[in-house]
């Protein structure tokens, strides 16, 4: 369903188009002129004027863009994989109805792979116009920096998105309608990181529940309720970040046979097996969390189940991570989680100020802390907020994939000196 700037059909979906990848190339050139602008001069670094061309910026960007959905059609002609632009409808019989330009055409399956992905949830009186008021993909395409950016939603998509904006030196306000920050991370770890957002200027508004926004003058006024009352605020710009849901719209007929669960996912087996024989659906489509590498990782296992192996995705160690600075990533249980379920646990966590490499960086805010079974040591969880979390996290799942205790971990040898 993606179309390139140049009109044509573009693989790779959300991830490669207008998610993951453009994001990352976003903050990378974000985080090279915060760096030098604000960080630099400890090393004894100076610059002029240091500017930032957000025209070239956004053509970097577009370029890998291009480059990793063109790498994907080459892939697909290289392993002789056909595909048709437009959108498809499943009917039934394993039977494909797909529309485009051209016209519509059915096409027959034998066993047929659901991954249309997820779109953004929108929220009453807030209209997107992607001028003004940006979903994820305007997010991504400011052709300015916003003197003042608004942003609705303090999860992944609106720290990382902020982050870019913030670090290039729009003034950014987080609105977040629940009190606590990042409910689902370790909260010893959220609140670190927190604090080290909040260091960095960002203004996180916890409990700050958006109820509309109006445009005047080319600003948004955006109303929201928090603990003092009706408040309201006006933006440069703001970017709508409130969640995803699955895309399902027009995506079955009636007679297709797939249900769909009390959220509006496709409902699949832990195989991720529709009702229907030989349909399978995957990915955002589907429960678990609305990442690329689980849904990747899904459509390998359907792949193996299609050719009569036996496999599957081990959904109790599949990283999360986000991309700010510091970054902020996890795998397994939470210490809460642990907590709940009653089991005995034991913690550990260590700063990265102790650290030399980290010193060494600059970069001793945060930690990593690991949550283990009391009695059996294994490994339940791993949580890093600091610098290459998203690195390091890796570690953390190549050690719970091989059921690692913490002792087994403290026995191996790491490069010295590392973070
Ligand atoms: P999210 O669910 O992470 O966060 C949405 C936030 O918006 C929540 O904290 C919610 O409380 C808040 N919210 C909802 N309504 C509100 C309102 N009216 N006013 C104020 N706040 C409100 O969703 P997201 O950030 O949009 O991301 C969507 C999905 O995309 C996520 O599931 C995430 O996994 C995925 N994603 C992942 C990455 C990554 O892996 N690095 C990056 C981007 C997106």
């Amino acid at each position: 369903r993606f179309k390139g700037k140049d009109g044509k059909y573009s693989l790779g979906g959300t991830c490669l188009n207008i998610g993951c990848i453009p994001s990352k190339a976003l903050l990378d050139s974000s985080k090279h002129y915060e760096q030098m602008t604000k960080h630099y001069d400890v090393h004894g670094i100076a610059f002029d004027n240091p500017s930032i061309d957000v025209p070239t910026m956004i053509g970097r960007k577009d370029k890998i863009v291009k480059q990793l959905t063109g790498g994907i059609a080459q892939l697909f002609k290289a392993n002789k994989v056909n595909y048709i632009g437009g959108s498809g409808k499943l009917l039934k019989d394993r039977q494909v109805e797909i529309t485009n330009d051209e016209g519509t055409q059915v096409v027959q399956g034998e066993h047929i792979i659901l991954a249309s992905g997820s779109v953004p949830i929108s929220i009453p009186n807030v209209e997107i116009d992607n001028e003004y008021i940006l979903d994820n993909a305007g997010g991504l395409d400011v052709g300015k920096v916003p003197e003042k950016l608004g942003v609705i939603g303090a999860g992944v998509i609106g720290l990382e998105l902020g982050s870019v904006w913030a670090r290039l030196g729009s003034e950014v306000v987080v609105l977040e309608a629940v009190d606590t920050f990042l409910p689902t991370v370790d909260q010893q770890i959220a609140k670190d990181a927190k604090k080290q957002f909040s260091k960095q200027g960002q203004d996180i508004r916890l409990g700050a529940r958006v109820t509309g926004s109006e445009m005047k003058k080319n600003q948004a006024v955006v109303s929201f309720t928090d603990k003092d009352g009706d408040q309201q605020e006006t933006f440069d710009r703001l970017i709508v970040a409130v969640g995803r849901r699955p895309y399902t719209e027009g995506l079955l007929s009636q007679d297709a046979g797939v249900s769909l669960d009390e959220r509006n996912f496709v409902y699949v087996d832990n195989q991720c097996r529709t009702d229907v024989p030989g349909v399978y659906a995957i990915g955002d489509l589907v429960r678990g969390p609305a990442l690329a590498h689980k849904a990747i990782e899904e459509g390998v296992m359907v792949a193996e189940v299609i050719a009569g192996e036996h496999t599957q995705v081990n959904y109790d160690a599949v990283p999360g991570v986000i991309y700010t600075h510091p970054e902020v990533a996890w795998v397994g249980k939470t210490e809460e989680e642990v907590k709940e379920s009653g089991e005995a646990y034991k913690t550990g966590a260590v700063p990265f100020a102790a650290n030399g490499r980290a010193m060494a960086a600059g970069e001793t805010g945060g930690m990593v802390k690991f949550v283990a079974d009391e009695k059996t040591d294994r490994i339940l969880g791993m949580h890093v907020v600091g610098p290459q979390a998203s690195e390091l996290i890796q570690q953390g799942v190549v050690a719970m994939e091989f059921g690692a205790t913490i002792e087994d971990l403290q026995l191996m040898v790491f490069g010295h000196p590392s973070l």
